[in-house]
Order: structure tokens, then C-alpha cells, then sequence
């Protein structure tokens, strides 16, 4: 049976130009890029034309670029280290409802520590409003974080619209871009943000290795101590094998996004919405219906439970996701679809498809084709049928 793989935005394959890039960093150019000798010297060579491309793809500075061992380690690096270097000036954070738990739990974690922090709702399509960033920024305000687009649903957030109220009020802005890099077009100065994390995985690069983006003259304490790698922002050997595959990653992104390799995404995206909205009854698209990333489609499906519909698919070759997650015999609704206003028995029954740049137009439609047949099976079987009221 064919595998079809359509959950992107858990993680991408490792192009084959990065793998080839990253390769000779094993097993011939395996210096540690701060000893002195000639091996130490080609492998910081390496990790410094890696930084320039990943810098060139965002609009930064080289000098402004942080590796770090994903996005999370970048989320908790910005979110913390600004807590713990301003909390003279203030003890105030302001995030949303629907953020990645990297960050979720940093501000969790924070509280713990005594800071206040605000978790902005989101519209029905999952969008903050700047207004109320505005309302909510006081004196005691340090941070704002924001996604720039959501990994469940897809929605992209008016982070330049946001940029400007935080910067009139003169507080530090990050945003959570992991789901967008290499997706969608960047530039960290006509976006305003002081910090943008990024994570290799999700756009064709290795696993465990990202980027915080951090603004020249940020105030900021460092998460991981030890040497004085990344000029003294970030201790520990650096992963350069992982970072070169990030800056090459980096490269083939640019180029893709030059020949507009991500609008095809976004017309298979459309039509496999299309598709399962024309076929099957009482679906509902989660997520707003435009400004959403160009592989993200994110449904759910009343009557039946997200797991299932997984199971199922995967049966059938085809690898997706689910807002629903079974976590010690429970089932969790997703925090993101309950803050878009679903109630949990609606949020069960979503379903995540994230294309990627190798899905192709036979994929599309054998989903289309294979998966009302599934709905059916699992609405027959279901014991809700005929309990929930009309979806939109
Ligand atoms: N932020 C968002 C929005 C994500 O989707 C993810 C991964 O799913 C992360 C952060 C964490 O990134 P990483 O897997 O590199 O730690």
C-alpha cells in the first residue's frame, strides 16, 4: 500500500540537499567550531555561513542570530530570559489562549515565580485583536508573545498590526514563527518583533535544532550556561552537522518561496477543503478560511472522534492528525478549538491534514475519495449521532 504522509506540521522530511550538506560534518569536517586548529576552523566557517543564510531568510542581522536545539529551547529562551532580565521594570506577560505549549508552560512556569500573566482570547477563527493587546499592555508589561500562525488550525495572526501597538508602548515583542519559516515570507523588521524562534523540522531540515532571533540591545538572560558559544548567549558545543542542514534548509526555503512552490500548496490545500466539504455532511473548516498557512487544513467532523478517523486513515496508507488526544485512557479536547469557542464534543472530532511540498494532486484525491467512506463507517457506529446541534 502506498503511504500517503499529509502531517507537515508535525514534522517534515529532511530535504536530500541538506542531508547531502550535513553529511560531511560526521564523518570528515567533525571539528569543534572553537578549537583552533584547522578542523575547529572549516567547522566555524561552517556554522557561520549556516547563521548568514538562516539571517538572510528572516531579514536579520547574522549577529542576531541564536542556534538552539529546536523551538522550544528558543521559546523558553525568550520568554524566560526576558522575564528574568527585566523584573525590576516589571512582572507583567502577555500572551494568547491558543500558543504551542512551549510556550504555554513557560508563562505557567513563570507564574509560579510570582509573574502576572494575560492569556488574550482569539475570535471564532482563531485571530487576536490588536485593540486588545492595547488594552491589556501596563506599565508592568515586559513581553508580549504571539504566534505567528496557530499549528492546529492554521491561522495567521496580524503580528505587524500587533508589532506597532507594542512597540508604541515600548515593550519587548516575540512571536512563536515556527509553523511559518521557510512557509511563508519574513522580515523581522517589517513584522516589528524583538525575538522570533524557528525550528529546522518544519521546513525540510534536521530535528533538534532551531533559531531565536534576537534584536540587537535586547535585555536578555541566558537559559543555558556553560561556555562561551553563540557569544556567550547560548553555553554548549554547537550541533553543527544540525546547523549547517538549518542553514542550508534555510537556503532551499528562500529559493521555494522565490518560485512560489508554497501557492501549489495552498491550491491542493484548497481543493482537498473543497473536496471533503462537497462530499461529506456536517463538517466544519476550523480555522479562518484565507489567512490561513498553505498546508494547513483542519475540519472537524460531528458525530465521531478524532482518533479514530486517525486509525482509520492510517489503515489506509494515509498519516494525519487529530485535535483530539487520548492521554492516560482520557480524552483531551485541544486548547486551541475550545478557545476558538467549540464545544469539547465538536472539538473531538477534528481532523488535521498539513501538505508539504511533495504532496501531489493524486494524494488529494484519493483523501477525497477514501475518506467519506470512513465517515460513515464511524458515524454509524457512533453512540452521539443525533445528540449535537447543527455545526457553523
Ligand atoms: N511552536 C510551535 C508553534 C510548534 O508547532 C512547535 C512544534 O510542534 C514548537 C513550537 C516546538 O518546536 P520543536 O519541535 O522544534 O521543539
Amino acid at each position: 500500500m502506498k503511504r500517503i504522509y499529509m502531517d507537515h506540521a508535525a514534522t517534515t522530511s529532511t530535504d536530500v540537499e541538506v542531508v547531502k550538506a550535513m553529511e560531511p560534518y560526521f564523518t570528515l569536517k567533525y571539528g569543534n567550531p572553537n578549537s583552533v586548529h584547522s578542523f575547529g576552523q572549516e567547522a566555524r566557517e561552517a556554522v557561520e555561513e549556516a547563521r548568514g543564510k538562516v539571517a538572510h531568510l528572516i531579514g536579520a542581522n547574522p549577529a542576531e542570530i541564536i542556534f538552539t536545539a529546536g523551538g522550544t529551547e528558543a521559546d523558553n529562551y525568550a520568554i524566560k530570559g526576558i522575564a528574568w532580565a527585566n523584573q525590576k521594570k516589571g512582572n507583567h506577560i502577555i500572551t494568547s489562549k491558543i500558543e504551542h505549549h512551549a510556550v504555554l508552560h513557560s508563562c505557567q512556569f513563570l507564574e509560579k515565580q510570582g509573574f502576572k500573566v494575560t492569556y488574550l482570547p482569539v475570535d471564532k477563527y482563531g485571530l487576536i485583536d490588536s485593540e486588545d493587546v492595547k488594552k491589556t499592555i501596563t506599565d508592568k508589561t515586559i513581553l508580549v508573545t504571539i504566534m505567528h500562525a496557530n499549528n492546529e488550525i492554521g491561522t495567521i495572526e496580524p503580528i505587524k498590526e500587533i508589532g506597532k501597538v507594542v512597540k508604541d508602548a515600548g515593550v519587548y515583542f516575540h512571536t512563536d514563527s515556527v509553523q511559518t519559516t521557510g512557509h511563508i515570507p519574513i522580515d523581522v523588521n517589517d513584522l516589528g518583533v524583538d525575538m522570533l524562534s524557528m525550528s529546522g523540522h518544519k521546513f525540510y531540515g534536521p530535528n533538534g535544532v532551531g533559531v531565536l532571533y534576537l534584536r540587537k540591545g535586547t535585555k536578555i538572560i541566558n537559559l543555558i550556561d556553560g561556555g562561551a558559544q553563540e557569544k556567550n548567549r547560548r553555553a554548549g558545543t554547537e550541533n553543527v552537522a544540525g546547523i549547517v542542514g538549518l542553514g542550508k534548509a534555510a537556503e532551499l526555503a528562500e529559493k521555494r518561496l522565490a518560485k512560489g512552490t508554497e501557492d501549489r500548496v495552498v491550491k491542493l490545500r484548497d481543493k482537498l477543503i473543497k473536496g471533503i466539504m462537497n462530499k461529506i455532511e456536517n463538517v466544519r473548516l476550523n480555522g479562518h478560511p484565507t489567512n490561513r498557512l498553505p498546508g494547513n487544513a483542519n475540519l472537524c467532523f460531528e458525530f465521531i472522534e478524532g482518533e479514530s478517523m486517525l486509525l482509520s486513515l492510517d489503515m489506509e496508507g494515509v498519516a494525519a492528525s487529530s485535535g483530539s488526544a487520548c492521554t492516560s485512557g482520557s480524552l483531551k479536547a485541544s486548547h486551541v478549538l475550545l478557545a476558538i469557542g467549540l464545544p469539547p464534543e465538536i472539538a473531538h472530532g477534528s481532523l488535521r491534514l498539513t501538505l508539504g511540498k511533495d504532496n501531489t494532486e493524486e494524494e488529494i484525491d484519493y483523501v477525497i475519495d477514501i475518506l467519506p467512506g470512513i465517515i460513515e463507517k464511524l458515524r454509524a457506529l457512533s453512540p452521539f449521532k443525533g445528540n449535537w446541534k447543527g455545526l457553523n
